[in-house]
Protein backbone atom coordinates (compact mmCIF):
# COMPACT_ATOMS: atom_id res chain seq x y z
CA UNK A 1 0.00 0.00 0.00
CA UNK A 2 1.14 3.51 -0.92
CA UNK A 3 -0.25 4.76 2.28
CA UNK A 4 -0.06 8.72 0.33
CA UNK A 5 -4.09 8.29 -0.62
CA UNK A 6 -5.92 10.02 2.22
CA UNK A 7 -9.67 9.79 2.35
CA UNK A 8 -12.61 9.75 4.44
CA UNK A 9 -11.32 6.85 6.57
CA UNK A 10 -8.99 8.79 7.48
CA UNK A 11 -11.48 11.51 9.16
CA UNK A 12 -12.71 8.40 10.68
CA UNK A 13 -9.78 7.59 12.26
CA UNK A 14 -8.99 10.56 13.85
CA UNK A 15 -12.13 10.81 14.97
CA UNK A 16 -11.69 7.75 17.35
CA UNK A 17 -8.74 9.10 18.48
CA UNK A 18 -10.44 12.05 19.63
CA UNK A 19 -12.69 9.47 21.67
CA UNK A 20 -15.62 9.32 19.74
CA UNK A 21 -17.14 5.71 19.99
CA UNK A 22 -20.60 6.43 18.88
CA UNK A 23 -20.33 3.68 15.66
CA UNK A 24 -23.37 5.99 13.92
CA UNK A 25 -21.24 9.14 13.99
CA UNK A 26 -18.05 7.58 12.84
CA UNK A 27 -20.25 5.42 9.84
CA UNK A 28 -21.43 8.95 9.04
CA UNK A 29 -18.10 10.51 8.68
CA UNK A 30 -16.60 8.05 6.87
CA UNK A 31 -20.17 8.23 4.26
CA UNK A 32 -20.52 12.50 4.25
CA UNK A 33 -18.22 13.83 1.22
CA UNK A 34 -16.30 16.37 3.00
CA UNK A 35 -14.43 17.13 -0.23
CA UNK A 36 -17.62 18.73 -1.66
CA UNK A 37 -18.20 20.95 1.24
CA UNK A 38 -14.20 22.50 1.12
CA UNK A 39 -13.16 25.32 -1.65
CA UNK A 40 -12.38 23.61 -5.03
CA UNK A 41 -8.53 24.66 -4.77
CA UNK A 42 -8.35 23.29 -1.01
CA UNK A 43 -10.27 19.62 -2.14
CA UNK A 44 -7.01 18.00 -1.30
CA UNK A 45 -7.10 19.10 2.45
CA UNK A 46 -10.66 17.74 3.22
CA UNK A 47 -9.12 15.15 4.27
CA UNK A 48 -7.00 16.18 7.21
CA UNK A 49 -8.32 16.52 10.09
CA UNK A 50 -8.85 20.43 10.51
CA UNK A 51 -10.59 23.31 9.57
CA UNK A 52 -10.61 24.83 6.41
CA UNK A 53 -11.41 28.33 5.23
CA UNK A 54 -14.70 28.65 3.01
CA UNK A 55 -14.68 32.18 2.99
CA UNK A 56 -16.32 35.39 4.88
CA UNK A 57 -13.69 34.53 7.32
CA UNK A 58 -15.52 31.27 8.31
CA UNK A 59 -14.20 28.01 8.38
CA UNK A 60 -15.76 24.27 8.13
CA UNK A 61 -15.28 23.17 11.12
CA UNK A 62 -12.47 20.16 11.96
CA UNK A 63 -13.95 16.37 11.44
CA UNK A 64 -13.14 14.90 15.16
CA UNK A 65 -14.95 17.99 16.27
CA UNK A 66 -18.28 17.55 13.91
CA UNK A 67 -18.39 13.84 15.56
CA UNK A 68 -17.73 14.80 19.06
CA UNK A 69 -20.57 17.55 18.75
CA UNK A 70 -23.14 14.85 16.74
CA UNK A 71 -22.01 12.39 19.35
CA UNK A 72 -22.75 14.62 22.65
CA UNK A 73 -26.20 15.47 20.82
CA UNK A 74 -27.40 11.51 21.63
CA UNK A 75 -29.56 11.63 17.79
CA UNK A 76 -31.93 9.23 17.27
CA UNK A 77 -33.38 8.18 13.88
CA UNK A 78 -36.19 10.11 13.87
CA UNK A 79 -35.03 13.11 15.81
CA UNK A 80 -35.46 16.68 14.59
CA UNK A 81 -32.63 19.02 14.80
CA UNK A 82 -31.42 22.32 14.16
CA UNK A 83 -28.07 23.30 13.18
CA UNK A 84 -26.77 26.68 14.55
CA UNK A 85 -23.97 28.30 11.66
CA UNK A 86 -24.26 26.14 8.36
CA UNK A 87 -21.46 27.18 7.12
CA UNK A 88 -20.33 24.96 4.68
CA UNK A 89 -23.10 22.52 4.76
CA UNK A 90 -20.89 19.65 6.25
CA UNK A 91 -21.97 19.62 9.86
CA UNK A 92 -25.88 19.53 8.35
CA UNK A 93 -25.11 16.54 6.35
CA UNK A 94 -23.76 14.50 9.28
CA UNK A 95 -26.49 15.19 11.25
CA UNK A 96 -28.97 14.54 8.42
CA UNK A 97 -27.13 10.78 8.34
CA UNK A 98 -27.70 10.41 11.99
CA UNK A 99 -31.70 12.06 12.18
CA UNK A 100 -34.59 12.08 10.85
CA UNK A 101 -35.23 15.84 10.01
CA UNK A 102 -32.64 18.57 9.95
CA UNK A 103 -32.92 22.89 9.69
CA UNK A 104 -29.51 24.56 9.44
CA UNK A 105 -29.28 28.45 10.11
CA UNK A 106 -27.09 30.95 8.64
CA UNK A 107 -26.95 34.37 9.43
CA UNK A 108 -24.06 35.08 6.35
CA UNK A 109 -26.76 34.81 3.77
CA UNK A 110 -23.66 34.32 0.68
CA UNK A 111 -22.51 30.78 2.61
CA UNK A 112 -26.20 29.91 3.10
CA UNK A 113 -26.30 30.16 -0.54
CA UNK A 114 -23.15 27.83 -0.63
CA UNK A 115 -24.65 25.43 1.35
CA UNK A 116 -27.77 25.15 0.04
CA UNK A 117 -26.57 24.46 -3.33
CA UNK A 118 -23.65 21.66 -1.84
CA UNK A 119 -26.14 20.08 -0.25
CA UNK A 120 -28.64 19.69 -2.65
CA UNK A 121 -26.54 17.74 -4.68
CA UNK A 122 -26.11 15.30 -2.12
CA UNK A 123 -28.37 12.18 -1.56
CA UNK A 124 -28.69 11.40 1.96
CA UNK A 125 -31.91 13.49 2.57
CA UNK A 126 -33.11 16.66 2.28
CA UNK A 127 -31.70 19.49 4.76
CA UNK A 128 -33.35 22.83 4.82
CA UNK A 129 -31.33 25.78 4.79
CA UNK A 130 -32.57 28.88 6.55
CA UNK A 131 -31.12 32.61 6.58
CA UNK A 132 -31.22 34.61 10.47
CA UNK A 133 -29.79 34.86 13.79
CA UNK A 134 -29.54 31.18 15.10
CA UNK A 135 -29.31 32.59 18.60
CA UNK A 136 -33.51 33.34 18.18
CA UNK A 137 -33.56 29.79 16.95
CA UNK A 138 -36.06 28.64 14.54
CA UNK A 139 -39.60 29.00 15.99
CA UNK A 140 -41.40 27.55 12.70
CA UNK A 141 -39.49 24.30 13.80
CA UNK A 142 -39.49 23.99 16.84
CA UNK A 143 -39.27 22.42 19.47
CA UNK A 144 -36.12 20.49 18.57
CA UNK A 145 -34.97 16.62 19.84
CA UNK A 146 -31.00 18.62 19.85
CA UNK A 147 -29.41 21.72 18.76
CA UNK A 148 -25.94 22.06 17.75
CA UNK A 149 -24.00 25.06 17.38
CA UNK A 150 -20.99 25.33 15.59
CA UNK A 151 -19.92 28.76 16.75
CA UNK A 152 -18.95 29.90 20.87
CA UNK A 153 -20.89 32.29 22.45
CA UNK A 154 -20.63 33.51 26.00
CA UNK A 155 -24.01 31.98 27.21
CA UNK A 156 -26.36 29.76 26.25
CA UNK A 157 -28.75 31.29 24.40
CA UNK A 158 -32.58 31.44 26.06
CA UNK A 159 -34.42 30.99 23.02
CA UNK A 160 -32.20 27.78 22.28
CA UNK A 161 -32.77 26.27 25.52
CA UNK A 162 -37.02 27.24 25.21
CA UNK A 163 -36.72 25.61 21.86
CA UNK A 164 -36.03 21.95 23.05
CA UNK A 165 -38.53 19.33 23.16
CA UNK A 166 -38.62 17.43 27.07
CA UNK A 167 -34.95 15.30 27.18
CA UNK A 168 -33.83 17.60 24.07
CA UNK A 169 -29.96 18.30 23.78
CA UNK A 170 -28.34 21.52 23.77
CA UNK A 171 -24.80 21.50 22.44
CA UNK A 172 -23.19 24.88 22.23
CA UNK A 173 -19.33 25.43 22.44
CA UNK A 174 -19.35 28.30 25.68
CA UNK A 175 -16.72 30.79 26.61
CA UNK A 176 -14.37 34.17 25.39
CA UNK A 177 -14.90 35.26 21.73
CA UNK A 178 -11.52 34.43 20.84
CA UNK A 179 -9.70 31.81 22.85
CA UNK A 180 -11.03 29.79 26.06
CA UNK A 181 -14.04 27.86 25.38
CA UNK A 182 -15.91 24.89 26.76
CA UNK A 183 -18.20 22.08 24.92
CA UNK A 184 -21.56 22.50 26.72
CA UNK A 185 -24.49 20.23 26.57
CA UNK A 186 -27.52 21.00 28.32
CA UNK A 187 -30.30 18.91 28.53
CA UNK A 188 -33.82 19.41 29.04
CA UNK A 189 -35.57 17.82 31.50
CA UNK A 190 -38.71 15.59 31.64
CA UNK A 191 -41.22 13.82 29.37
CA UNK A 192 -43.59 15.64 26.86
CA UNK A 193 -46.45 16.30 29.70
CA UNK A 194 -49.40 16.76 27.19
CA UNK A 195 -50.78 19.53 29.34
CA UNK A 196 -51.38 21.50 26.55
CA UNK A 197 -49.59 24.04 27.94
CA UNK A 198 -46.47 26.05 27.11
CA UNK A 199 -43.78 23.77 28.55
CA UNK A 200 -42.94 26.15 30.83
CA UNK A 201 -39.64 27.57 29.72
CA UNK A 202 -38.05 30.14 31.48
CA UNK A 203 -34.72 30.07 29.36
CA UNK A 204 -32.43 29.99 31.48
CA UNK A 205 -30.52 26.74 32.56
CA UNK A 206 -31.62 26.20 35.89
CA UNK A 207 -32.99 22.68 37.46
CA UNK A 208 -34.88 22.84 34.17
CA UNK A 209 -31.51 21.62 32.24
CA UNK A 210 -29.29 19.46 33.15
CA UNK A 211 -25.79 21.45 32.50
CA UNK A 212 -22.44 18.98 31.61
CA UNK A 213 -19.12 20.53 31.22
CA UNK A 214 -18.10 18.26 28.32
CA UNK A 215 -14.00 19.33 26.20
CA UNK A 216 -12.06 22.16 25.47
CA UNK A 217 -12.69 23.81 22.33
CA UNK A 218 -12.06 26.49 19.77
CA UNK A 219 -14.94 27.62 17.45
CA UNK A 220 -15.67 31.08 15.59
CA UNK A 221 -17.67 33.36 17.64
CA UNK A 222 -21.36 33.07 17.70
CA UNK A 223 -23.10 36.35 16.57
CA UNK A 224 -26.04 37.53 17.27
CA UNK A 225 -29.02 39.03 19.71
CA UNK A 226 -27.63 36.40 21.95
CA UNK A 227 -24.22 36.11 20.80
CA UNK A 228 -21.25 38.43 20.50
CA UNK A 229 -21.54 41.39 18.91
CA UNK A 230 -20.62 42.09 15.30
CA UNK A 231 -17.05 43.00 14.67
CA UNK A 232 -13.75 41.08 15.47
N1 LIG B 1 -21.18 23.70 10.62
C1 LIG B 1 -20.30 24.47 9.77
C2 LIG B 1 -19.33 25.28 10.61
C3 LIG B 1 -19.25 26.70 10.17
S1 LIG B 1 -18.39 27.82 11.25
C4 LIG B 1 -19.61 23.58 8.77
O1 LIG B 1 -19.69 22.34 8.92
O2 LIG B 1 -19.04 24.07 7.80
C5 LIG B 1 -19.71 28.63 12.10
C6 LIG B 1 -20.73 29.35 11.27
O3 LIG B 1 -21.63 29.97 12.19
C7 LIG B 1 -20.23 30.44 10.36
O4 LIG B 1 -20.64 30.19 9.05
C8 LIG B 1 -20.91 31.72 10.90
O5 LIG B 1 -21.27 32.63 9.89
C9 LIG B 1 -22.12 31.14 11.58
N2 LIG B 1 -22.76 31.95 12.61
C10 LIG B 1 -22.19 32.73 13.57
N3 LIG B 1 -23.13 33.30 14.33
C11 LIG B 1 -24.34 32.88 13.87
C12 LIG B 1 -25.70 33.12 14.23
N4 LIG B 1 -26.05 33.93 15.25
N5 LIG B 1 -26.68 32.50 13.51
C13 LIG B 1 -26.38 31.70 12.48
N6 LIG B 1 -25.12 31.44 12.08
C14 LIG B 1 -24.11 32.02 12.77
Amino acid sequence: MAGSTRQLSDLVAQARRYGVRDEAVLEAIGRVPRQRFVPRRLAAAAFDDGPLPIGEGQTISQPAMVAMMAEAAQLNPDDRVLEVGAGSGYGALVLRALAGRVVTIERRSALAEKARAALASEGLGEVEVVVGDGTLGWPEEAPYDAIVVTAAGPAPPPPLLEQLAPGGRLVIPIGARHGHQHLMRYTRHGQADGDGGDGGGNGSPGQEYREERLTPVRFVPLIGTHGFGPGR
